[in-house]
Formats: C-alpha cells, sequence, structure tokens
C-alpha cells in the first residue's frame, strides 16, 4: 500500500465518507485496468455513499416512530383477509391521502391485522421522510393526562400536533372518561385537517359512544376523525388464531 493511497483513504475516514473508503480500492483496481473513467467511479462511489446515507436516514426515522414492531404491507397476506380491499390499502403506500390530510381508520376485532397494516403504511411514510409516530391510545392518554396536571397540555399537543403521521392504536380497548375523552378531543381538533391520523380501533364507529360515555365529546371526535378518512373494516378470521391450528 502506498502511502498517498494511505492518506487517501485517512482523508475519506476523516470526512466520514465510510463507504467511499471501503469501496475504494475495488474502484482503483478497475480504474488502473481502464474498465471504468475516473468520472463513471466517482459516480458510483459518491452513488453507494448517498444510499447508504439515506438508508441510515430512514432507520433513524423508523426508530423514533417507536413502532412495536417492524410490519410491512408487503407481509401481509391479504388472501387470507378478503374483506380487505388490497389495491385501496396498497395505495396508502404513495401517501396520497397524507398529502391530503385524509386519516385511516382500521375498525376489527383483535388478530385481525390492524396493528400490522397501520404500522406498514406508517413505515411507508418513514421511508419517505415523513416525521412518524406510533403510541398506544391508552399510553397517550395517560401523557396527555399528566401533561395537563403539570399545566404543560398546550405543549404535549403540539408536540402530538406536529408529526406528519400520528398512529392511534387501540382506541376502545379500555374505556376512556370524561377528562380522557377531552384531551383526546383536543389532539385529533389540532391535527384535523393539517395533518392524517391512523386509529385503530375494535369497536364499531357506532359503538363509540360507550367507549367515551358522553355522547357529545364522541360526536365531536368522530366528526373530525371520519370527515375526510378511509375506514376500513376488517370482518375476517383472526391471523392468530389461524396460526394455532
Ligand atoms: P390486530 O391489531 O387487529 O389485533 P395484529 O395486526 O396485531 O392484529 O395482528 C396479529 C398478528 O398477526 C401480527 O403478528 C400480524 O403481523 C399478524 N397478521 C395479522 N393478519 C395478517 C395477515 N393477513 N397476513 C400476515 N400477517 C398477519
Ligand atoms: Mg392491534
Amino acid at each position: 500500500m502506498t502511502s498517498r493511497f494511505q492518506e487517501l483513504m485517512n482523508n475519506l475516514e476523516q470526512l466520514r465518507l465510510t463507504k467511499m473508503s471501503a469501496y475504494l480500492p475495488e474502484y482503483l483496481d478497475q480504474i488502473n485496468g481502464k474498465q471504468l473513467s475516473f468520472t463513471e467511479a466517482m459516480l458510483n462511489l459518491t452513488k453507494a455513499e448517498l444510499d447508504w446515507r439515506q438508508g441510515e436516514h430512514v432507520d433513524r426515522i423508523i426508530k423514533r416512530a417507536r413502532f412495536p414492531q417492524v410490519k410491512l404491507l408487503k407481509a401481509f397476506d391479504f388472501d387470507f383477509q378478503p374483506s380487505v380491499n388490497r389495491q385501496l390499502v396498497m395505495s396508502f403506500q404513495d401517501l396520497a391521502f397524507l398529502e391530503k390530510h385524509e386519516n385511516l381508520i382500521f375498525i376489527g376485532s383483535p388478530g385481525v391485522g390492524k396493528t400490522h397494516l397501520a404500522i406498514g403504511v406508517g413505515i411507508a411514510a418513514c421511508q419517505q421522510n415523513k416525521r412518524t409516530l406510533f403510541v398506544n391510545c391508552h399510553e397517550l392518554l395517560l401523557r396527555l393526562g399528566a401533561a395537563y396536571k403539570k399545566g404543560t397540555l398546550d405543549r404535549c399537543i403540539r408536540r402530538y400536533a406536529r408529526y406528519d403521521l400520528l398512529i392511534i392504536d387501540e382506541i376502545g380497548y379500555l374505556p376512556i372518561d370524561h377528562d380522557e375523552a377531552n384531551l383526546l378531543f383536543q389532539l385529533i381538533n389540532a391535527r384535523y385537517e393539517v395533518h392524517s391520523t391512523i386509529i385503530t380501533s375494535n369497536s364499531e364507529l357506532s359503538t363509540w359512544v360507550e367507549i367515551f360515555q358522553n355522547p357529545t365529546v364522541t360526536s365531536a371526535i368522530l366528526d373530525r376523525l371520519v370527515h375526510r378518512a378511509h375506514v376500513i373494516k376488517i370482518t375476517g378470521k383472526s391471523y392468530r388464531l389461524k396460526q394455532q391450528n
């Protein structure tokens, strides 16, 4: 190894061009063998570096979104769940719904794939650099309640309202009292027509009044969620039970 080559490698490392320094020897061979022009080699090397950086960037966005697991839309078995409109759900990946500030609401009994689909769309948003957060409804209500008690509710709502995509999982899994319903309303209202929200729920929208135990707040929340929304009802069997057979 010549000292000039070593100096070049050191420079690339100092500049944190790790992929360029990793692939450089291979490309030098090709340049020296006249298989590749200098420009062509530099183009490939810079492309490798940029691709890697974009991948790292997406990984960071996915990590920040706090998905409980990584689930991809392409791993969803639509044949098992024929009540789901495959074309519609796959089309969410292009994020047109997000540009139009529309909401997605996945309704169905446990195990039918609501959370899987919500995460799948969320990952697609992350891959397109959208600030995304996944949160369980109960945990969200605890956080909003704690902020309210501390007198920092406005700041907390603004923080949740800023995400390009907020996924609230399992609305209605646990009962929601009057104060919590009010907090949830404030958040939904702050995002209404500004940013998209994905909701999953085991309960039909018509029974939400029993979850919130307050018809006025229920209709105020539903009004904003459902105006400009795709409601995806999944009526099939649980995938978890399938796996046990
Ligand atoms: P839900 O949120 O509706 O209760 P989940 O999305 O958590 O259900 O699904 C339960 C498990 O089954 C998850 O591991 C999920 O990835 C898997 N699953 C559900 N439906 C399908 C499907 N149609 N194809 C592939 N995996 C599925
Ligand atoms: Mg779920």
